[in-house]
């Protein structure tokens, strides 16, 4: 298989580059020689592009790539490729096709075999989830919900019974209606995070339940601002007790009670299954012996 990490290696490829979602220096050492090296940089727009082209001094041409051409653009990204050009995709912001342009090309080029490469970088939602102190083990990424309050209620009504931490993009417009209904909906004390503007000046982070960060965004006009990610917790599940204990591994932990004290039992079902044994051992000593 060729070697396509360096943009010098020969074929056609596009490169998938993260930028930033704030802070122009967010961007890798390997994104910055991809942009400057490839033959064209597809751009969702091309005026923001520029502005961290010019930041890191690079002057590849550019060519809009967007929702609204993606398609026909498809035909001559192939032809280029096709001949050997190294070509490059990025969005505004964060990683093109989460929430962004670019799935349609991605798809088409890669059902023909042509290759495609990620550059990897920021993401808001992985930005919030990293500092929402929210459980990170298993998680949902919903991006934008419906504009309209039923549509977005219903969509809501969908995701309620998910025991995983939910994430959500949301606009400056309907961050404040959208907030409550995921309170009337999903439970006003479910624990929830609200990141705003993050890597940039006013980047805030607050922790609440639902209902007291929909207070927190009426407080202040300025905590409406910008750009957000809302993060809601499981329900039922603390920040602290991420480390759930699977129905597999409590399987293996009975199986073992029949034969050994809780300790061993523990050590061994928590070797395993990956877990740590204090884990298992408390649940060993929660449980009832096996009927
Ligand atoms: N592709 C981007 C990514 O990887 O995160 C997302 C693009 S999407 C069109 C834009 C939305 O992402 C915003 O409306 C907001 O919900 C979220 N977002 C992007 N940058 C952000 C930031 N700096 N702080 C908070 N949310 C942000």
């Amino acid at each position: 298989m060729a070697d396509y990490n360096r943009s010098d290696a020969g074929q056609g490829v596009l490169f998938v580059v993260a930028t930033p979602i704030g802070n122009l220096e967010d961007i890798t050492l390997r994104a910055l020689r991809v942009l400057q090296e490839v033959d064209l940089i597809l751009a969702e727009d091309t005026r923001h592009t520029t502005r961290l082209l010019q930041h890191h001094g690079i002057d590849t041409p550019m060519l809009s790539l967007h929702e609204h051409n993606e398609q026909q653009r498809i035909e001559q990204v192939r032809a280029r490729l096709e001949g050997g050009a190294k070509l490059a995709l990025v969005s505004d912001a964060g990683t093109p096709l989460i929430s962004d342009p670019g799935f349609v090309l991605v798809r088409a080029l890669r059902e023909e075999g042509l290759p495609v490469v990620p550059v990897p970088g920021p993401s808001a939602l992985v930005a919030a989830l990293s500092v929402s102190g929210l459980p990170t083990d298993r998680f949902h990424f919903e991006g934008f919900l419906p504009a309209r309050s039923a549509a977005r209620r219903k969509r809501l009504a969908a995701l309620a019974a998910c025991d995983e931490t939910l994430v959500f993009y949301e606009s400056c417009h309907r961050i404040v209606d959208s907030i409550d209904d995921m309170a009337e909906v999903l439970g006003a004390q479910r624990p929830a995070v609200v990141c705003r503007e993050l890597t940039k000046q006013y980047e805030q982070v607050g922790s609440g339940t639902l209902a007291s960060l929909g207070e927190w965004l009426l407080a202040d006009d300025n905590h409406r601002r910008g750009e957000f990610v809302v993060v809601v917790g499981p329900e039922g599940r603390s920040p602290n007790d991420a480390e759930q204990v699977d129905e597999a591994a409590l399987r293996t932990l009975r199986v073992l009670l029949e034969e050994l004290p809780p300790r061993q039992a523990a050590r061994l079902a928590a070797r395993c299954h990956g877990l740590k044994p204090r884990v298992l051992y408390q649940a060993a000593l929660d449980m009832k012996p096996a009927q």
